[in-house]
């Protein structure tokens, strides 16, 4: 059987790659055998010999061979990442944040889609940090991208700084200076925005190289000041696409840069960067969002002013989910206004704030590798995502009772017993003990509905007939047959009680972007007193309530992760 498996991988390669290689056949064979890897020798021998026989065939032999094989039905998360003019082996991807924030969901899309496209193909994923304005970027973000990323169960093959390479994008801009595709424009701000828009060209455009020289040495040099001069490329002021009107190449900022210090006071644009690292890089598809869609002519305009290798462009959609920020740019002022209590504050879209709320990288990846490459717009809701979530939390999650408002009840001639309940309905995940006494507190929502003569089931213990209804209730046992109707949750009225709150994260923006009011509700009441051996960070269900993750300890605070 073994053999057949490497026969068929070694067809597969060789059809994808002109000659089958080993090396390419073995990671196959040994994810479909195992136990191959106990005698590797044997298995490298067997496989180099079969490889062999296999490179020997023609291609129409090949062909003729391989479709009388089946292969594997490929994950879900697979499908929709194929990738035009993708060779095994050879794609580079890269995942290019600014690290001007903490990363959100939206990065992690974007991430997922470029590692996952570069593991699928066998190739390379690279971390640029696309670092170039300094007045917006700091190590911290560094930091929390890449923790981001290593806590999604995302790794790459190098990480770079766009700001390492400043010297060599000089050489570049003074390479389209020198031959006329772009130039120093000295114009007011506002005069070129005006040009922009009425698609006129200004005087700078047209001065010789000589001076276009001068000036850029100016600039370099620092004889020229912050916004009086910009390297502009030489597009099209008359072009349909406003992005091709003479965007900004480099400018000059001379905040200090948390990586370069002052070593440079110009920096370049997005739009002159990204197309040549991506080509200096080896990048062979570079992903991006649907709305840099009209930049492309520029982005291959400049590829082409230097001839350098051109990469492909791949656009997907931005994600944006409803009542959640999913920009930086939005982002920020919340936190700098101290809208939210931080970056991992559970209303927001932000990884730590996910992962914090006990959202898992595993729904996260589901939801986000769902839409794929599509550029279709998706406005879905948080809902979704919690879709995905509760799949993998419900069957790993202890089961415990909250009652939230709680309201208390005593249940009258009812016998001390001792419940013993499950901590999952199917799983065995164990038993918990209480005893009881007659006395409860049940949630409020469960006593608004509990009328003097209602019957009902305290779950897992016994049944009760209300008779007293005021502020508090009162009731009698009635037997401990199990019945159709209500069971409620409980908890034992007691000294010592534990108290406990639960965070409830709203939707935080309308669809203006508007902050909502009380967009974080606070559930307070008590939960059992088992709860008390969680470890800070678990993620449990409070039945009839939702899943709920022990953000402190201390406090018995948790966070309301799911339904
Ligand atoms: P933001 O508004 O969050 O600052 P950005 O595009 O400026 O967005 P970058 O750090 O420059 O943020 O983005 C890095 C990569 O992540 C880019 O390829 C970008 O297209 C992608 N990305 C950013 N936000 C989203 C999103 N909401 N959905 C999908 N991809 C996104
Ligand atoms: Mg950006």
């Amino acid at each position: 059987m073994i053999t057949e498996s490497i026969r068929k991988h070694a067809l597969r390669n060789a059809l994808d790659h002109g000659k089958a290689d080993p090396k390419a056949v073995v990671g196959r064979v040994i994810a479909e055998f195992p136990e191959a890897k106990k005698d590797m020798k044997g298995t490298m021998g067997e496989i180099v010999k079969i490889v062999g026989e296999v490179n020997a065939l023609s291609k129409e032999e090949l062909e003729a061979e391989i479709s009388k094989y089946s292969f594997a039905e490929k994950k879900k998360e697979e499908r929709g990442l194929e990738l035009e003019g993708a060779e095994m082996g050879e794609v580079v991807t890269r995942f290019p944040p600014e690290p001007s924030g903490y990363p959100h969901i939206g990065h992690a899309k974007a991430a997922y889609l470029d590692w996952s496209a570069a593991r699928k193909y066998g190739g390379k994923f690279l971390l640029r940090f696309d670092d170039t304005n300094p007045e917006a970027e700091s190590q911290e973000y560094v930091e929390a991208i890449k923790e981001a990323l290593l806590w999604l169960g995302i790794d790459w093959d190098k990480e770079s700084y766009s700001s390492d390479r400043i010297q060599e994008l000089y050489g570049y801009a003074e390479r389209m200076i020198g031959s006329g595709s772009a130039y120093v424009c000295n114009c007011k701000p506002d005069e070129i925005k005006h040009n922009r828009s009425s698609g006129k060209g200004c005087v700078c455009r047209d001065l010789g190289k000589e001076e276009q020289l001068a000036r850029w040495k100016g600039m370099l040099g620092g004889s020229t000041g912050k916004g009086e001069s910009v390297v502009r490329f030489r597009g099209d002021m008359a072009s349909d696409n406003t992005a091709m009107r003479d965007p900004t190449l480099l400018r000059i900022i001379e905040t200090p840069h948390y990586r370069q210090g002052t070593k440079y006071r110009v920096w370049p644009s997005y739009d002159f960067g990204a197309p040549i690292l991506d080509s200096l890089e080896g990048v062979t598809h570079a992903m991006r969002t649907k709305e840099y869609e009209l930049r492309d002519e520029l982005y291959f305009a400049i590829i082409e002013a230097l001839g350098l290798r051109r990469p492909r462009l791949v656009e997907f959609s931005r994600l944006s989910i409803r009542g959640m920020p999913v920009s930086k740019r939005l982002l920020k002022p919340l936190i700098q206004k101290k809208v939210v209590s931080g970056w991992d504050d559970p209303r927001l879209p932000t990884i730590s704030a996910l992962r914090r709320r006990g959202i898992t990288k595993e729904a996260i990846k589901n939801f986000v590798l769902g839409f794929g490459l599509g550029k279709t717009e998706s406005n879905p809701t948080v809902e979704a995502l919690l879709v995905e979530n509760k799949k993998i939390l419900d069957p790993v999650s202890e089961r415990y009772f909250f009652v939230s408002s709680p309201v208390k009840l005593a249940v009258n001639s009812a016998p001390k017993t001792k419940a013993k309940l499950k901590k999952h309905p199917e799983k065995d995940l164990g038993f918990r003990e209480i005893e009881t006494n007659g006395e409860f507190f049940i949630s409020g929502k469960d006593a608004s509905n509990l009328e003097v003569g209602s019957s009902f089931r305290l779950k897992d213990l016994y049944n009760v007939r209300i008779t007293w209804k005021g502020p508090e209730l009162e009731g009698v046992f009635d037997g401990t047959e199990v019945k159709p109707g209500p069971k409620i949750q409980w908890v034992v009225a007691e000294p010592g009680m534990l108290e406990a709150s639960v965070l409830v994260p709203g939707e935080l923006v309308d669809g203006e972007g508007n902050p909502i009011e009380n967009s974080l509700r606070i559930d307070k009441g008590y939960c059992e007193r088992e709860c008390a051996n969680l470890p800070e960070g678990q993620v449990i269900q409070f039945e009839r309530y939702g899943f709920c993750k022990l953000d402190s300890k201390k406090e018995m605070r948790f966070i309301y992760t799911n339904p």
